[in-house]
């Protein structure tokens, strides 16, 4: 047995190296699933160095299924965060008094592993989370790694769980980086440590209906953003207060919500945790952002994708009104993709979108997915090869 720091001494050497996730088995270091700050360093067996994890591939929903290893660094007194490790994957300790229990401090990301057909692991644009991070980190008051120190960080934890990647066509590995505020506060302000940590988990289809078109509902009482406030930022303070909204509507047979922004209470915004596009005569629209909508990565990517092939895109306000006009309606996230709207119901009223392969979500979203694939040449720089 070796000690903890010179086990981690070692694991980041390895990293540094480039050595591979059973490089990292084969050290003889590991720490206990559960609290790794605490626990001594235990000899684990090494897991099996089959190509795969064993997991039914073909029944990946959207729940976790927990992997080999985490990536974890902290920040305490200063604006930079130390040299991060992995460990592996298990519970964390936390202060009661931690800024993020008390006040929610905190912020995710999320962005996904694939494996291509030729073998070939990729991400898509792990930059834009980056960035995304920062500003958010702004926002509530928290120091952020730095693109470079993100980017190596999502890396690391996408290969050390390769055999997590799903295999071709069967899904990816959702890659869910955390920033929080870890150190102990009691009056309202700023943790005085934050803990950048990421986990994996391979996932399928977000929604239960895969890909089967939605059915959204749009609510009039309940908001998920205010001006002023934080919608903008992927804050988890924005998530639970949509759960009241979210269940109601999934209880009444509904996949998910459209939100209305707050003030006028009559200009959609957006779906709990995606972008949302109409498409009428061709052409394309998406709410603009202005600090109440989060900026999605694939609404960014599928506004550039479809101003590629020739659409007008506007982003602007759009009246429930155009919705209930709209030829087609889709949403866009990492996690659920490009997804088909099949209806939306206002008020009582329920209104149907064209849907199929000849509507305009389809042909963005096999271009989207021809990128990720490799089948379409990524002239943009999106892809980022993993190993
Ligand atoms: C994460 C998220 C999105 C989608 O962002 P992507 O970068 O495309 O994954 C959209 N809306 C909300 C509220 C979100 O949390």
């Amino acid at each position: 047995m070796i000690s903890r720091r010179a086990c981690f001494r070692n694991l980041i050497q390895s990293l540094r190296t480039g050595s591979t996730a059973s490089k990292l088995r084969s050290s003889n270091c590991y720490t206990s699933r559960t609290a790794p700050s605490l626990q001594p360093v235990v000899e684990l067996s090494p897991d099996s160095d089959d190509e795969y994890a064993d997991v039914d591939w073909d029944n990946l929903g959207f729940s976790l299924r927990p992997t080999d290893y985490m990536y974890i660094t902290k920040c305490s007194g200063g604006d930079s965060f130390e040299e991060g490790h992995l460990s592996r994957y298990g519970n964390i300790e936390l202060s009661p008094s931690a800024g993020v229990l008390n006040y929610g401090q905190g912020l995710f990301e999320g962005t996904k592993a694939y494996r291509r057909e030729n073998g070939r692991l990729c991400l898509f644009r792990p930059d834009q989370n980056a960035i995304r991070m920062q500003a958010g980190a702004e926002r509530m008051c928290m120091p952020s790694p730095s693109i470079h120190q993100f980017v190596e960080a999502v890396k690391q934890t996408a290969f050390a769980n390769k055999r997590w990647i799903p295999p071709p066509g069967k899904g990816s590995l959702y890659i869910r980086p955390l920033l929080m505020g870890s150190g102990p506060v009691l009056g309202l302000g700023p943790a005085p440590e934050c803990t950048f940590l990421i986990y994996a988990s391979p996932v399928g289809n977000y929604f239960k209906e895969g890909l089967a078109p939605l059915n959204l509902f749009i609510d009039d009482e309940y908001h998920r953003a205010t001006r002023g406030g934080a919608g903008g930022v992927k804050t988890i303070t924005n998530y639970s207060p949509v759960l009241k909204a979210l269940t109601r509507a999934k209880s009444r047979g509904f996949s998910d919500v459209l939100y209305l922004d707050s003030v006028y209470k009559k200009n959609i915004e957006e779906v709990s945790s995606c972008n949302v596009f109409i498409v009428k005569d061709n052409v394309i629209s998406t709410p603009a952002t202005g600090g109440t909508i989060l900026e999605g990565v694939t609404r960014k990517s599928i506004v550039d994708i479809a101003l590629d092939h020739g659409y007008q895109v506007k982003e602007q306000c759009i009246p429930v009104e155009e919705v209930m006009e709209a030829d087609e309606v889709f949403c866009t996230g990492t996690a659920v993709g490009v997804a088909a709207v099949g209806s939306i119901t206002y008020q009582g009223k329920r209104v149907e979108y064209k849907m199929g392969d000849q509507c305009v979500s389809q042909e963005l979203f096999s271009t989207y997915m021809g990128i990720q694939k490799g089948d379409i040449e990524d002239k943009k720089g999106w892809i980022l090869e993993i190993d």
